[in-house]
């Protein structure tokens, strides 16, 4: 992951900004839509994320959740019943105000967030402990209001899955938001190659409602800005008691439930994009979630050639259908040489060429995407050569981007190191904070940098807020961010 962006500090369309929007254009993932603030996602850009879908959603169902479905709009009474909730999304709500032709008498909104739809439905599921815990997972969309949009980083309507559950103690909701965030952190590094850094939000960064807001924090390529790839909130009894789910538990009280929720969007498509591309080249897929994990590109020149490859190419993808997601491109209007460079604008893992001279030679060209190595392979071994490549690529991929967001870590010491920091993008800056959001007001308004989280792994230390000299027993991640 190479790049000569790190002396730029520009916030708008800089090289990095507009080699992301080629990407998107050029690997054919998304396209601009007639109504603003809206993108279109493509063919190849939904089949990636529905890869991706199937892998959370197996690892949200393995902890006991079950997906359900509910309303998209919400009734002006319910969003507000939950005062910070409310304060937090008016200025990013939606309303709909007209239908069947005539006024609402309330205006619905369009949700920004679910707990508000499904906090009334917990209400009448939950009498006694025995209907507890509930874990609900929902596959859907939600839209926030953006003046500026960014595929997939930042539309009006996103995609996402949000889960939702209710429990009978806090110690288990706490448990629960957690468990979450783990499902997340595994989710990102093991099937989309994206090292992360757990950690908590802030009071002033928590989600709007929430006792507290744990956070999976991933290193962008090219800027080495942050982007949060996944939340999930600890809610309290605070939905709880405003909306009255309420049971009698075992010693006889009655009580107030607690819930969670937690939510990973299509910017994870963004972040797949940012975190593995190479400025230069184009998208490079973790073979885990491409789309197209093997292309062969069949070459031929007459009709006889034609036949002979066409004989290879079908025993050749016969023996690979087991073992990757495999597609032929037969095209007979493009050149070998266009079509090796799409397939690597759309990040496809591996690429098999076949010619008369491998036919003849019982092999087949292999070529990967990130480390572009051409090698020869016996058809006879095609099949394991690939399954264990496909491995590789992955670890190698994982270890790239592990590289650059341990690289570009590290401790400040003062606040005019952590501004040229944020100034140059230079990464992640690890900094002492008081928990004032004072000062963490002052360093967002003077550097950009927000607070992105304060991480899970990293060991207790005195020292001096960066901002205001007072005593922390922590350092926290300060980042611009996406
Ligand atoms: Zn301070």
């Amino acid at each position: 992951m190479s790049t000569n962006h790190t002396e730029q500090a520009a916030d708008h369309d800089d090289d990095f900004d507009r080699w992301y929007v080629d990407v998107v254009r050029n690997a054919e993932l998304a396209d601009d839509a007639p109504v603003r603030g809206c993108k279109v996602i493509r063919p190849y850009g939904f089949r990636l994320w529905e890869l991706m879908t199937a892998r959370l959603d197996e690892r949200i169902k393995a902890t006991g959740a079950e997906n359900a479905y509910f309303p998209l709009f919400i009734p002006r009474h319910l969003l507000e019943r939950e005062a910070e909730h409310i304060a937090g999304f008016a200025p990013e709500v939606a309303w709909v105000t007209r239908g069947g032709g005539h006024e609402l008498d309330e205006p619905w909104a369009v949700r920004p967030s679910s707990e508000s739809i499904i906090c009334p439905s917990f209400a009448r599921w939950v009498q006694s402990y025995r209907d507890l815990p509930i874990v609900i997972n929902q596959w859907g969309n939600a839209v926030r209001w953006e003046e500026r949009p960014r595929a997939f980083l930042r539309t009006l309507e996103f995609l996402w899955q949000e889960g939702h559950t209710c429990h009978a103690s806090a110690d288990e909701a706490d448990q629960r938001a957690r468990q979450m965030l783990e499902v997340y952190r595994a989710f990102l590094e093991e099937d989309l190659a994206i090292p992360v850094i757990p950690g908590l939000k802030t009071e002033s960064e928590k989600f709007a409602g929430a006792l507290r807001t744990h956070t999976v924090e991933a290193m962008m390529g090219g800027k080495f800005w942050a982007l949060q790839a996944g939340t999930s909130h600890d809610l309290g009894d605070h939905f709880g008691r405003v909306f009255g789910i309420q049971f009698l538990d075992r010693d006889g009280e009655r009580k107030f439930a607690c819930n969670t929720s937690f939510g990973l969007s299509t910017r994870t498509v963004g972040a797949v994009i940012m975190v593995h591309g190479d400025p230069g080249g184009g998208l490079k897929l973790p073979p885990r979630v491409a789309p197209i994990q093997v292309v062969v590109v069949p070459i031929w020149r007459s009709p006889a050639e034609l036949a002979a490859v066409a004989a290879a190419v079908a025993r050749i993808a016969e023996r690979l259908a087991p073992v990757a997601r495999l597609h032929v491109d037969w095209r007979d209007d493009r050149t070998p040489g266009f079509k090796f460079n799409e397939w690597e604008l759309k990040g496809v893992p591996l690429r098999l060429e076949v010619g008369p001279r491998d036919v003849a030679a019982d092999q087949a060209i292999l070529v990967r995407r990130d480390t572009r190595e051409k090698t020869p392979v016996p058809v006879a071994t095609l099949a394991s050569t690939i399954e264990t490549l496909l491995t590789d690529i992955q670890t190698a991929m994982f270890a790239a981007a592990k590289h650059t967001l341990d690289t570009h870590t590290a401790p400040v010491a003062s606040y005019a190191d952590l501004a040229a920091r944020a100034a140059a993008n230079a990464g992640f800056s690890l900094a002492h904070w008081c928990g004032d959001p004072a000062c963490e007001t002052r360093v967002k308004t003077e550097t950009k940098a927000t607070i992105r989280c304060i991480p899970r792994n990293l060991p207790k230390e005195p020292g001096q807020c960066i901002v205001c000299g007072k005593q922390s027993d922590q350092r926290v991640i300060f980042a611009r961010a996406y």
